[in-house]
């Protein structure tokens, strides 16, 4: 029995004994064997219900094999059915290059002993089968990517419009839970104030955590060209805007020469704030110390932002990066959880990766990747 009894097979042949011979073959290794005498025949048999296999005599009354064959290949919708050419051995070594040239997937020559035929036929109809389910599996997963990235850009748009939108009756409540805070605390008793002090610091941290949404939801939005930027650069205005932080800390922060790479500026400069920002955070007992550096491997930048501080248990290594996930308390250490998460959009939108690597107490490196442009 054959790999599939299914496989329909198609004899193309004008010479009646031979065409008989073939077919007799395959219908008794469990084949289902169609039959044409002529290209036009076949042509039109092809049209009605393609077969998995169309086994093709060079010579027939009217279109030759060759013909049949380009026909058969040239149009999209039967380009996949498996084309085998056959002919008489005294037939030129051209016919046979001319042949799979023209696009057969095997060319046999008569006369044929029938274990021969069987097995070529099985292993181009086992080629076939595996082409489909390969062919299958593309178009889910093709499917599938669609689907994902629909259902992403629907989230995205969503986070964007939600963050959006509870802005402005944020800020509302913002003013005037301060306001009440200014124009009349102490002129209720200490329990209204202490709530009053309450309101105003979760507002605060509600448009902070929108703020941070926001931004987050942008990332891919952002229509600026990516140009060619100066790291040094970048990282000098990111130290100017965390001068205070610097200062308030003690912080020390060294650099080895930084390249210059095709991004967005004031994207980068996001991820330089935002992990210079966390090193100078989780610092422990010593005033924060931040070394940034950069090297070339293959063909991309690998970045370094290398700290002394509390350092990360590497279980929690993948965590930190997902938005909102953070391993401490706000009272040990304030946040929002959202800037690792934002850090690896924009690398990410700009084709890189970004990890880290720590022990407890022993500091932590985030590394992140850009492409050379
Ligand atoms: P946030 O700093 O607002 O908490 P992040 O997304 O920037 O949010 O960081 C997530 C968590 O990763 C932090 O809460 C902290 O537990 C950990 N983390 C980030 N950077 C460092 C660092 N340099 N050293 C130690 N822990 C860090």
């Amino acid at each position: 029995m054959s790999d599939n009894p299914q496989s329909i097979i198609l004899n193309v042949e004008d010479n009646d004994a031979s065409r008989y011979a073939k077919s007799r073959i395959l219908r008794r290794a469990g084949y289902v064997v169609e039959e044409a005498k002529t290209g036009e025949a076949a042509l039109q048999r092809i049209a009605q219900e393609p077969p998995d296999l169309v086994l093709l005599d060079v010579k027939l009354p009217d279109l030759d094999g060759f013909e049949v064959c380009r026909r058969i290949k040239t149009d999209p919708t039967t380009a996949s059915i498996i084309v085998v050419q056959m002919s008489a051995a005294f037939v030129e070594k051209s016919d046979r290059v001319r042949g799979l040239e023209g696009g057969a997937d095997g060319y046999l020559t008569e006369p044929l002993e029938s274990e021969e035929l069987l097995a070529t036929i099985k292993a181009f109809i086992r080629l076939r089968q595996t082409e489909e389910r390969l062919q299958k599996a593309n178009r889910v997963l093709e499917r599938q990517a669609v689907e994902l990235r629909r259902s992403n850009e629907e989230l995205q748009q969503f986070a964007h419009v939600a963050s959006h939108d509870l802005q402005e009756p944020l800020r509302m409540v913002t003013n005037y839970v301060q306001l009440l805070a200014k124009r009349h605390r102490g002129k209720f008793d200490a329990e209204a104030d202490e709530f009053i002090g309450y309101a105003v610091e979760g507002v605060t941290r509600m448009q902070e955590l929108i703020a941070a949404l926001l931004e987050y939801s942008r990332v891919q939005m952002r229509e600026q060209a990516f140009a060619l930027i100066d790291c040094e650069e970048v990282l000098a205005h990111v130290l100017l805007l965390l001068r205070t932080k610097i200062e308030e800390t003690k912080a020390v922060v060294t650099h080895d020469s930084l390249p210059s790479v095709l991004a967005d500026a004031t994207q980068l400069g996001r991820v330089f704030q935002n992990l210079l920002s966390n090193a100078f955070k989780f610092h422990g007992l010593q005033p924060p110390q931040v070394h940034l550096s950069a090297k070339l491997v293959g063909q991309e930048w690998v970045f370094a932002v290398k700290d002394a501080g509390i350092g990360i248990e590497p279980r929690f290594g993948e965590r930190i990066f997902v938005i909102f996930q953070r391993l401490h308390t706000r009272s040990e250490f304030p946040g929002t959880g959202i800037g690792l998460a934002l850090c690896r959009r924009i690398i990410e939108r700009h084709g890189g990766r970004i990890w880290v690597e720590s022990e407890p107490g022993q500091g932590s490196t985030f590394y992140f990747t850009l492409p050379v442009q």
